[in-house]
């Protein structure tokens, strides 16, 4: 396997920034908001093309702007060689190697997606076959189908692809016969989207915790189960529940939950330091399998989709065990829309797309389950959670970039 060393970090304390002021040591710093990084992003433009940033000396990846205002990160060339280096160090935790052939499925440059897969493979010694999604049939046109032995793509991606692909050239296990593994990112994967990609992709699953803002924060690796390696670039912190200060995740005990509070010291032109991302994770501390001690994330969700029906905190991959404990395979996907104005007594709707005929009480075994983890008051379950079982649409997901699913909703 390919080791690609960490530099050392290029931002030393104190610090003087025009975004963070003066700072004596990391643990000074207030909470980075996404809000308060586009403001100061969008007030501090870099004067540069977003489309050449393998060559600009100030270049940078502008994120989707998604989660509110979008936010210009801004790299040096330098900064971006690190980045690469980075993806490359992360890419190999999950196995990949200078013998691999890799098939992007990104959403199309100018993408960090795209920018990253290809460039971390290729630093790796691996080939990068296209581009993203866009091109991926380029490499069945030009005969090389064979070739690929690892892919990259969000969840919702490598379903949308593995279909197309069925449908135009054939099963993918044909059209691909050695792809072996993939790393798969921008979601989280669920049992029942799991199973779905699965259809298609008789693949390793590796999986890939980051955003635009950090880049790669978290990677499972071969011998592992599905949590993931923190990265050593960046430092992880974790703000839990009720707590004014965030911990790093070093000492944090098996199980904790928090929000990861990132930060990466080691750019010029713009550290990021404790960036709030969002994200709730999960820490688990046991020896993975490929014997390294660290501590491990899993994500649960984020943390504007967190559920309060009554009891604790729900958040979204506890839903999806719930829903597949009782539905096992039967479950395609579920949506919620929650009435936030209804408080204290929030009504939610959640609809349950099955395939197949359902028998039994399924509303009443989910709500049992929900009360059983605190997460809604048994006396009132009928009355909050009202459930509703349909059949699964056919409608075709277009493209729209590294797509996300959009499975609760708040009004
Ligand atoms: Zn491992």
């Amino acid at each position: 396997m390919t080791e690609i060393q960490a530099p050392p970090a290029r931002t030393t304390f104190p610090l003087e920034h025009q975004l963070y002021g003066r700072l004596e040591r990391l643990e000074d710093a207030s909470l980075l908001t996404p809000d308060a990084l586009a403001a100061w992003t969008n007030a501090n433009p870099v004067d540069a093309t977003v489309t050449e940033f393998g060559e600009c000396p100030r270049c940078y990846f502008q994120t989707s702007g998604t989660s509110g205002q979008s936010k210009r990160i801004p790299f040096t060339a330098a900064d971006l060689e690190a980045q690469i280096d980075h993806e490359a160090r992360s890419f190999a935790v999950a196995g990949l190697t200078a013998e691999d052939r890799v098939m992007t499925l990104a959403s199309p440059p100018p993408s960090l997606s795209a920018w990253a897969t290809v460039a971390g493979s290729e630093r790796l010694g691996a080939e990068a076959l296209n581009s993203s999604y866009v091109d991926f049939d380029r490499i069945l046109d030009a005969g090389r189908g064979a070739e690929v032995t690892f892919v990259f793509g969000t969840p919702l991606m490598l379903e949308l692809i593995g279909r197309m692909t069925e449908e135009t050239f054939g099963p993918v296990d044909e059209v691909f016969p050695n792809l072996r593994a993939g790393i798969l990112y921008g979601d989280v994967l669920p049992p029942a989207v799991e199973r779905r990609v699965r259809r298609y992709w008789p693949i390793d699953i590796r999986l890939l915790y980051g955003s635009v803002e950090a880049d790669v924060i978290a990677m499972s690796c071969p011998d592992g189960d599905r949590t993931m390696h923190v990265m050593d670039k960046v430092v992880v912190e974790l703000l839990i529940d009720g707590a004014s200060d965030p911990v790093r995740v070093e000492e944090c005990p098996d199980g904790t939950r928090g929000e990861v509070i990132v930060s990466d010291l080691d750019r010029e032109l713009l550290p990021l330091i404790r960036y709030a991302t969002g994200d709730i994770v999960q820490v688990h501390r046991s020896r993975c399998g490929c014997g390294r001690g660290e501590p491990r994330l899993s994500v649960l969700g984020r943390r504007k989709n967190e559920l309060r029906l009554g009891g604790r905190a729900l958040h979204e991959m506890e839903l999806h065990a719930v829903t597949d404990a009782v539905l096992g395979d039967r479950l395609h996907d579920w949506q919620l829309d929650v009435d936030r104005h209804g408080r204290p007594d929030v009504h939610a709707a959640l609809r349950v797309s099955c395939r197949g005929a359902v028998a039994g009480d399924v509303a009443g075994q989910l709500r049992e389950r929900l009360v059983a983890l605190g997460a809604l008051v048994a006396e009132q379950a009928e009355r909050v959670l009202e459930v509703v079982i349909d059949e699964p649409s056919d409608e075709q997901r277009a493209p729209d970039g590294d797509v996300k699913a959009d499975r609760i909703r708040f009004r």
